[in-house]
């Protein structure tokens, strides 16, 4: 049974005498430990009725690039694969996102959600829920704790958020029940009825149509791939494909395998350690709601129960959660506290050793090789560890003409190049760097009471040079 605590409905309509149940899939982009999937097979089957499963895929969807597009659609194509196989219709509609939704759900008897907790995905569901003629759920399933069930107010730090978390745990941390659908949707086939049927081919590089821009397309079927769609879409390819992650349920599944057996016991200890890979390298699966926060969560306490990895996937990540549920301007340096924003603007004026526009940053040419090195990863895998991120934020605070510029910028670049960028942990992290959910340190020229960073603490603290080799073997 899946808790009440996760399930939301959207509008008061009921659900009206319709062909399926629709699940519009947009941000648990998985086909296991999916609360929503589950929820509206679980309706689909009180009423007699099969489930089919929509994503709407957007061109120049804000922010993102070739590298997210073609990490999220290799996860998509696996997942749909996975739906086919229980009987689940899954198809892409091509458009904004609550428009495709309204568009599939015509003919539904009901529309069921997953939820986002950025602005534009609360913006897109209250649409289609105000919109569309019947019924719409929306099901919680990113999170362990429902983030409304853990708090009702932005929360100050971790240290505020804990206690709430951690006494809600053994409620919500359960395994999800796979629930088998009585009636087949028969992939394809199903969403031609609902008219405009696509016309399917392949990319005319290899012979073919190229996937259209309007209409239903089932991914891995007909012809359409990966390649294909990506090459059709209309999207900013300033920043390649090429990164060391392959999308899908299966590759996150098997890094968490990896990440358990070999490293999980150094994870706590090598937490400030960037020249080993002892860290999990889950986020942009998090991130494309590949894997099940859930899911890791209870795979990491059958291993160690005590493992500081809980504290990192629970506390930190449902506290970004927190953070942009409860705060309208998460993007804006506006959204500071007020002690952070008074001392940053104290030191607005003080002289700055150097400056640099985006593009130096972009392309890491600064003096100095460590963040150069942090900035160089970023660019070529997409990815960061943790300790490199605090590092890299805070000289783009120390190198910038004015804090609110400094954040524009590493919030900017963050998005763009992180494959888990444009997340809630990027708002946050991105904030924090500015003092969100921190503490007053002692006052320094540019950084005020904001806690500062230098290079000489990495040299104390890890083999900061190992991690510059690191690097250069992957560039
Ligand atoms: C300036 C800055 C920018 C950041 N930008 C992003 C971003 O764009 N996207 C993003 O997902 N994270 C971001 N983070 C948070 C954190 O650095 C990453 O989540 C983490 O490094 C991802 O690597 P991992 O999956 O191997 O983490 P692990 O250490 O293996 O941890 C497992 C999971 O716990 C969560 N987690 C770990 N550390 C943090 C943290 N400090 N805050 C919140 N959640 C955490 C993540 O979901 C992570 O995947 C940022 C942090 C900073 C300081």
């Amino acid at each position: 049974m899946i808790h009440p605590a996760r399930i939301h409905r959207l509008n008061d309509k009921p659900a009206r005498n319709g062909g399926f149940v629709l699940y519009w899939m947009q941000q648990s982009q998985r086909a296991e430990w999916n609360h929503a999937l589950e929820y509206a097979v679980e309706r689909a089957n009180a009423l007699g009725l099969p489930v089919a499963v929509v994503f709407g895929l957007m061109d120049n969807y804000p922010e993102a690039s070739e590298r997210h597009y073609a990490f999220m659609l290799e996860g998509l194509a696996e997942t749909f694969q996975t739906l086919e196989k229980r009987g689940i219709g899954a198809f892409i509609g091509r458009g904004h996102p609550a428009d495709v939704a309204l568009k599939a759900g015509r003919d539904a008897a009901l529309i069921v959600c997953d939820m986002g907790y950025l602005r534009h995905q609360a913006e897109w569901r209250a649409k289609v829920a105000e919109k569309a003629g019947c019924e719409v759920v929306e099901v919680e399933s990113d999170v362990v704790v429902p983030v409304e069930t853990a708090s009702d107010h932005a929360e100050y730090m971790a240290r505020t958020i804990r206690p709430k978390l951690l006494k809600r745990l053994d409620e919500f941390l359960q395994p999800v029940k796979t629930v088998k659908p009585r009636m087949n949707a028969n992939g394809c086939e199903f969403f031609r009825g609902l008219g405009n049927p696509p016309r399917l081919g392949r990319h005319p590089s290899a012979g073919g149509d190229s996937p259209p821009r309007e209409g239903w397309l089932c991914l891995g079927k007909d012809g359409v791939g990966v390649d294909g769609l990506l090459q059709n879409l209309k999207l900013d390819r300033s920043v390649g494909a090429g990164s060391k992650f392959k999308g899908g349920t299966a590759a996150a599944k098997k890094r968490l395998k990896k990440f358990i057996a070999e490293r999980l016991a150094v994870y706590e200890a090598h937490s400030n350690q960037p020249q080993t890979d002892d860290v999990s390298t889950l986020s942009p699966y998090l991130h494309f709601g590949q894997i099940s926060p859930l899911y890791i969560a209870l795979e990491i306490q059958k291993a160690d129960p005590k493992s500081r990895f809980l504290e990192q996937l629970i506390v930190r990540r449902e506290l970004a959660m927190n953070f942009v549920w409860f705060t309208p301007d998460y993007d804006r340096f506006s959204c500071l506290p007020d002690w952070a924003k008074l001392t940053l603007k104290n030191h607005a004026k003080d002289k700055r050793e150097v400056l640099y526009s985006r593009e130096q940053l972009e392309q890491s040419q600064t003096h100095d090789p460590y963040w150069n090195a942090a900035m160089t990863e970023m660019r070529v895998t997409g990815f960061m560890h943790n300790y490199m991120r605090m590092y890299w934020g805070k000289k783009v605070l120390e190198w910038s003409p004015s804090p609110e510029e400094a954040f524009e910028t590493l919030l900017a670049i963050n998005n763009n190049y992180f494959l888990d960028g444009r997340d809630p942990n990027s708002y946050a992290g991105v904030a924090w760097v500015f003092g969100k959910h921190d503490t007053a340190w002692a006052e320094r020229p540019i950084f005020g009471k904001t806690r500062y960073m230098n290079a000489a603490g990495l040299k104390r603290k890890c083999d900061i040079e190992g991690y510059v080799e690191k690097v250069k073997g992957m560039s």
